[in-house]
């Protein structure tokens, strides 16, 4: 479980009011009302809280790992003296008492450590949580890369089952394969596991993922290959075509036996796959109005297929249109070079707000964190937390 420290909530969620409880403070109870009560009680008459919280503080009062334990520990004490309570029945009071009226312990599975009380008022809450979503995140990078160091492994199959304990979907993922007999060990090929998967799998991203993670780690293990969409063949690459399918938009790579076989309904690429660049293919694709998720998913695959580099870091550009104030976040690993073949197509000037160092994950996380501003494809509403978060990146 992730642990908080009470400092980081204290720097960070207004109002916050840190109440100490004095060492001989447990001596002093009194064993008519419930522990949690007289927390409470005490929590007002040493002026932690207005008066008029009293009835709602077991909302507003969040305690340490340590504190809780005492309070639990200290409560069963009580009950035990006062009802002659033992084992499960106690253990059972103690329990009610506590979903009923104590202090909150845990924030989305995260525990705040250590000793204390601290008070945080309603209308600090939604900044509370998003504080915590951020600790949680930071805590579970860190464990994900500290199993990610230790990964190895003679094929993918391998190579996954040393991930197992990783807190994220690859690791939920692993533990679900090391219990099928059935699994593909010796695929050599991410399309052999998801077709063994099938497309009703929950873990397919997770397999596209976990793919990438591997032959980025022994990319001499794969030599490029491509996958027809039409046969559903394994293809040589030198042979593929990359073309749009015109009745729903699609992207796709094709054979050359079947290229003939669409050519009356599909808009092809006049670079072959083997030799066409990100930059070509994100215009290519864009020209014909393709999402900026579905051109995402494409290159990824070209990269599972080892066509388009894996550890290749691009750059994350943030520019605004001059005359509509909307903002463009989108990745490139030539941002400058994007910048003007965008301009090339918009009638009115692009400002370059930014460029950071990152890949299309990261872009694709920034997509998902202002959705709620999205106004189309990867442009977005100039809203002040975007405007933000761009100053201070
Ligand atoms: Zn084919």
């Amino acid at each position: 479980m992730i642990k908080i420290s009470p400092k980081e909530l204290i720097d960070e969620v207004p109002d916050i009011q840190s109440v100490a409880l004095p060492d001989n403070w447990f001596r002093t109870i009194d064993y008519d009302i419930t522990i949690f009560k007289s927390l409470y009680n005490w929590m007002i008459k040493e002026g932690a809280v207005p008066k008029e919280f009293a009835t709602q503080l077991h909302n507003m009062t969040y305690v340490g790992e340590v504190t809780y334990k005492k309070l639990l520990d200290a409560e069963s004490k009580r009950i035990k003296k006062k009802y002659n309570l033992k084992e499960d029945a106690l253990k059972k009071a103690v329990f009610r008492l506590d979903t009923g009226s104590g202090p909150i312990s845990d924030i989305y599975n995260c525990r705040i450590s250590g000793n204390c009380i601290l008070v945080i008022p309603d209308a600090s809450r939604s900044k509370l949580f998003s504080v915590v979503i951020k600790i949680f995140e930071r805590e579970n990078d860190k464990a994900i890369s500290k199993i990610k160091n230790k990964a190895a492994g003679e094929n993918f199959y391998q190579w996954l089952i040393s991930q197992i304990e990783r807190p994220d979907i690859i690791g939920a993922f692993a533990k679900e394969v090391k219990l099928d007999k059935e699994f593909p060990r010796d695929a050599e090929y991410c399309e052999s596991i998801e077709s063994y998967l099938g497309v009703h799998c929950h873990f397919l991203d997770a397999v596209e993922e976990a793919w990438i993670e591997y032959v980025s780690q022994y990319p001499q293990r794969v030599n490029p290959y491509a996958w027809c969409n039409e046969c559903n063949q394994k293809i040589n690459v030198e042979v593929a075509q990359i073309a749009i399918c015109e009745e729903y938009g699609g992207v796709r790579v094709l054979c050359d036996s079947c290229v003939p076989k669409v050519s009356h309904r599909s808009l092809f690429c006049e670079t072959p796959l083997f030799q066409i660049t990100q930059e070509q293919l994100q215009n290519f694709t864009e020209s014909h109005g393709l999402e900026g998720y579905e051109i995402a998913s494409f290159i990824e695959r070209l990269k599972i297929w080892g066509v388009f580099p894996l550890n290749e870091t691009g750059f994350i550009y943030f520019i605004q249109s001059e005359d509509t104030r909307k903002i463009k976040i989108g990745y490139s690993v030539n941002p400058t070079d994007r910048v003007k073949t965008l301009q090339t197509g918009h009638s009115c000037p692009l400002r370059l707000l930014k460029i950071i160092p990152g890949d299309m994950k990261f872009e694709r996380a920034l997509h998902r964190k202002f959705f709620k501003f999205r106004v189309q494809g990867e442009w977005f509403e100039p809203h002040p937390d975007i405007i933000e978060y761009i100053s201070k990146v």
